[in-house]
């Protein structure tokens, strides 16, 4: 993927971490954006920098506000020399029954995942339709395709991020651009190493793998999304989750 050049959201922990590194092992470069956590970002950084693949910045920036997406967009095309695809990782959970469930943990998880994904899809569709090329990938969940109690907020921008990817395909299809979501079930990130011992056991006996996944199984997909071999993936869904849905 040498001479690539990519936007990661959320790409200073977990999934987009393992996205950002993928992607710079291929040789692409790679800018990423984070929301608070500057330490982390620098690790990745300095993690990329050690594989002596393509370039990597980091931008911090709320995936909340459109302003700030539009100036990121518009950053990392003049750091990188170009933008040829934007993997829209960045997102947030704040489980709780609907019954217990407060109105800003339904607004958090709304405002970070579906209205994310619009600020950068909207900030970055315009320069690919221009350029007659270009690739939009969105992490989604296995939680908007099958019902989690305690995720009605979660669920909800996790299935429409699926609406969005099938409807914006239709759209940009025909500027060569093709716009797919990356579905993950249960995977090993902080998330998981939080859970009690005995609940990851439980959560295990409902995964036909066995086992959670890891932010690389994701990224290996994500990374052949952005690549030449997928060029006529367009509008899917493809779920990463060890059997869990099926
Ligand atoms: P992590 O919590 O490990 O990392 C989240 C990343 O997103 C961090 O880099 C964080 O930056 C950034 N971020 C969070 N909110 C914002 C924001 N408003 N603006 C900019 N950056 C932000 O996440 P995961 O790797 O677990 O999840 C990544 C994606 O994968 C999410 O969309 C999630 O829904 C999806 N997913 C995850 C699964 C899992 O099991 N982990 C399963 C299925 C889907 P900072 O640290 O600075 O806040």
């Amino acid at each position: 993927m040498q001479g690539q050049k990519f936007l990661v959201t959320g790409g200073s922990r977990g999934i987009g971490r393992a996205t950002v590194l993928s992607l710079v092992e291929a040789g692409a470069d790679v800018a990423f954006t984070y929301r608070s956590n500057q330490e982390a970002a620098e690790e990745v950084v300095a993690e990329a920098a050690k594989l002596g693949g393509g370039k990597v910045v980091s931008f911090l920036a709320d995936a909340e506000d459109y302003a700030q997406a539009k100036q990121t967009i518009e950053s990392v095309k003049e750091a990188l020399g170009g933008l040829d695809g934007v993997v829209l990782n960045a997102g947030i959970n704040r489980d709780k029954l609907l019954v217990m469930m407060a109105e800003n943990d339904w607004d958090d998880v709304i405002s970070t995942n579906l209205k994310g994904t619009f600020n950068y899809a909207r900030a970055s569709v315009y320069g690919l339709i221009q350029q007659r090329s270009g690739r939009i990938v969105v992490v989604s969940s296995v939680s908007g395709l099958i019902g989690t109690p305690g995720q009605v907020n979660y669920s909800a921008t996790k299935a429409g991020q699926i609406g969005m990817v099938r409807t914006l395909a239709n759209e940009v299809g025909k500027f060569g651009i093709t716009v797919n979501a990356v579905a993950p079930g249960y995977i090993k990130t902080d998330m998981w190493d939080e859970m009690k011992e005995a609940t990851r056991e439980k959560v295990n006996l409902t995964i036909p793998a066995g086992r959670p996944g890891t932010p690389e199984e994701v990224a290996n997909t994500i990374r052949f999304l952005l690549s030449p071999d997928a060029s006529y993936i367009n509008g899917s869904v493809i779920v990463i989750d060890g059997g869990l849905s099926a």
